[in-house]
């Protein structure tokens, strides 16, 4: 088994994800892996980077497909008996004019977004060795989103005490909601993007709490964050940000160093802890 300290980013053969891949490769003194649903696609974005003068490594990761992420699980464990950073960046977004029936688009959009991300986390979450650093990649959308719910479910998603099953089980009720087009009236905001991110948000407060309660000592610093606006297949063009700069927070959270105790269970944005 190796001693080598590694690196995983979800979601990373293009867009943030590649960014990050980037800047980690410069950065982290250890393994990067570059992962991808696709292997053809993340491995020219291997080649990509490695014309740049940087050695990512590869391994498949679709996120939707729990025998994926168990192979990496496994793989992890045998080779490096853990992981030192996981980056949650893998996503999708609907563009705004999509016209697939809103139902659809929750239950798509919640699959990878919350639940696939979710899978990741129970299967890599416990590999991850002390001083070990998770980034789970939210949205402003996130905030914007819950301040479009409903007083009762906002003060569900802002517990301190909420627990993953109730997560999950409001994250279900959503897809439910919207099939049966009462989504609004139960409280919900008018975006599956905003309410997968929500997921993400919250989701990423519980699994800071449960570190502390079962993790104490081992320093672990777990985030959300939002990387910005930027120009990428999700937000196109006009956006701010270039993917560069759009992984600074992303890659900021994932190399704190290991003298830091926060930010811890945070949502961030720009590097700077954003009120929830
Ligand atoms: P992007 O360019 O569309 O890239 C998304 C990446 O996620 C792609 O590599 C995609 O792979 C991958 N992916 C999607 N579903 C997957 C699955 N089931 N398993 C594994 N990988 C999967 O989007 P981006 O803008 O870089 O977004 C990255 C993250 O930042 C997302 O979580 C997004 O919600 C978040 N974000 C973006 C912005 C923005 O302005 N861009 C703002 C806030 C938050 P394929 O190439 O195979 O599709």
């Amino acid at each position: 088994m190796s001693n080598v300290q590694v690196a995983v980013v979800t979601g990373s053969n293009k867009g943030i994800g590649l960014a990050i891949v980037r800047a980690l490769c410069k950065q982290f003194p250890g393994d990067v892996y570059l992962t991808s649903r696709d292997p053809g696609r993340g491995q020219a974005a291997v080649a990509q980077l490695q014309q740049e003068g940087l050695q990512p490594l590869f391994h498949q990761l679709d996120i939707d497909d729990l025998q994926s992420i168990r192979a990496l699980r496994d793989f992890l464990k045998e080779k490096y008996g853990g992981l030192n950073v996981l980056v949650n960046n893998a996503g999708i977004a609907f563009k705004v004019h999509d016209t697939t029936p809103f139902a659809t688009q929750a239950e798509v959009t919640l699959k990878t977004n919350f639940f696939g991300t979710r899978n990741v986390c129970t299967e890599l979450l416990p590999l991850m060795k002390p001083y070990g650093r998770v980034v789970n990649v939210s949205s402003m959308v996130s905030s914007s989103a819950l301040g479009g719910c409903s007083q009762e479910l906002q003060q569900k998603f802002r517990s301190d005490t909420i627990t993953e099953d109730e997560l999950v089980q409001l994250m279900t009720k959503f897809v439910e909601d919207t099939k049966k087009s009462v989504h609004q009236k139960e409280g919900w905001p008018n975006t599956a993007y905003g309410v997968s991110k929500i997921g993400v948000t919250v989701l990423s407060r519980i699994q800071a709490r449960l570190l502390n309660e079962q993790r104490k000592g081992d320093h672990i610093l777990l985030n959300a964050c939002c990387p910005g606006w930027v120009r990428t297949d999700m937000a196109g063009p006009k956006a701010t940000k270039s993917p560069d700069e759009g992984a600074e927070t992303p890659v900021y959270l994932a190399l704190l160093p290991s003298s830091a105790d926060a930010p811890h269970g945070q949502f961030v944005s720009n590097k700077t802890v954003r009120p929830w």
